[in-house]
């Protein structure tokens, strides 16, 4: 059984019983998950968490699940990698990347999709859905597949192909809608009142978006229980970076870890701003963005938490900042050079903002500092396609050839 007591509106206060609803009646504020913190206290150790499995249901405690079955695809306990080399490039003497780009579908959203299908399942639908910019079709698709689940994902049809072709694979249902991600979300809601779909990020939205927070307990307890001083999260809807923060700041309320709230950075792409214009203008609404840039799983332009996103960075110290689309490729490449982690659009997006910040002087360059890489790079290779040049052409298996193939290689080194 679960620590959850109940659902509380996170704008009026009012509180429900669990259900699959995201929205509250009474305001239309988002619903939160509200959880039995003094029970949480007396069962919880740090012992207790490090005899669970290595995937993020060692956490299973600070979820709101409350059936037998989770649906879990091997998703989480991710690495989190000292970036000595990327650090120096950025003069960030203590970096880390957590690396969520090899999850099992290759991004983080496993995370929020294992909590949502299995909460799915726990409600007994027979059918799970989702509007998608990409890594939740194939993340939903995947779970489905697993759970035995009917599947229909909704997706705008500009996506790269390695998130169509990651998604079919798995044989759901796939809707393709001529418009932007927004318009794919709206049409979706309201298949979701009339067809008693358990849509993901929609009428689930209040559980999945938990699953968000075990990327802050692993941090911390990859960090030897201890809390870094700052990260960079990307920005799409505003959720996991707001998420990231409510798991470190119930880790600090738990007793599990000692100190102060991280400061918290946010990273967008120029293209599709909408949080980090507002947050730079110091207005707290946001004013909807039509989108327009390479990283399309961040290309959300009427951000559904971006406001709770705001208030986080305000309340925690921080910074919100966005990067152009030549940024972004420099991002992605220059994680790749320096660290081996080849990441997609929205992890160049998070890499260019940080070296952003820290160009800027915003970042502590003495503090523990964590990079969220939240995608895998093989999924948009047409991204860097344009900017790594020709493969060199092939030489025939001659020793001459290759010796060759060396002295030209010196003149014009790559
Ligand atoms: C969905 C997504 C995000 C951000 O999600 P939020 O909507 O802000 O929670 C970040 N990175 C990748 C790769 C994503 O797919
Ligand atoms: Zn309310």
């Amino acid at each position: 059984m679960s620590y959850v007591r109940g659902l509380r509106c996170r704008e009026c206060g009012a509180t429900y019983p669990v259900s699959p609803v995201s929205i509250c009646p009474e305001c239309f504020g988002p619903l939160e998950v509200d959880y039995n913190y003094d029970a949480m206290r007396q069962a919880i150790s740090r012992f207790s968490i490090e005899s669970g499995p290595a995937t993020m249901w060692r956490y299973r405690s600070f979820l709101p699940i409350d059936g037998d079955r989770v649906i879990d695809l091997g998703t989480g306990f991710t690495p989190l990698i000292k970036a000595d080399r990327l650090g120096k490039e950025l003069g960030l003497k203590r970096l880390y990347v957590k690396n969520d780009a090899v999850n099992p579908t290759y991004s983080f959203k496993d995370r929020v999709v294992s909590v949502a299908v299995s909460k799915a399942l726990e409600f007994g639908f027979d059918t799970v859905a989702c509007a998608s910019t990409g890594n939740l079709a194939n993340s939903v698709a995947a779970h489905a597949a697993r759970a035995g689940l009917k599947c229909y994902i909704f997706i705008p049809s500009d996506l790269e192909l390695g998130k169509v072709l990651g998604t079919m694979i798995y044989e759901p249902n796939v809707i393709t809608v001529r418009g932007s991600y927004d318009e794919v979300n709206r049409l979706s809601s309201e298949v979701a009142d009339r067809y008693g779909w358990a849509f993901v990020n929609i009428n689930l939205r209040t559980f999945y978006s938990e699953g968000s927070k075990t990327l802050a307990y692993e941090t911390a307890e990859q960090l030897g229980w201890t809390l870094p001083g700052q990260y960079v999260s990307p920005i799409a809807g505003g959720s996991v970076l707001t998420k990231i923060a409510k798991g470190f700041g119930e880790l600090l309320r738990l007793g599990l870890v000692q100190g102060r709230e991280p400061k918290v950075f946010g990273a967008q792409a120029t293209g599709c701003a909408p949080v980090a214009r507002a947050f730079k203008s110091g207005a707290d609404v946001i004013t909807p963005v039509k989108p327009n840039t390479i990283a399309k799983s961040l290309a959300i332009g009427s951000p559904a938490d971006g406001e709770y996103a705001i208030a986080t960075v305000k309340r925690a110290g921080g910074y919100i900042d966005d990067v152009s689309d030549e940024e972004i490729v420099q991002g992605m490449r220059l994680l790749a050079r320096t660290e081996g982690v080849f990441t997609e659009t929205a992890g160049g997006v998070t890499v260019a903002t940080l070296a952003k910040l820290a160009r800027e002087g915003r970042l502590d360059p003495e503090e523990v500092t964590v990079v969220y890489i939240t995608g895998n790079g093989l999924k948009t290779m047409e991204a860097v396609e344009g900017s790594l040049g020709q493969a060199p052409g092939a030489i025939a298996p001659k020793f001459e050839e290759f010796e060759g193939r060396i002295r030209a290689l010196a003149v014009a080194p790559a």
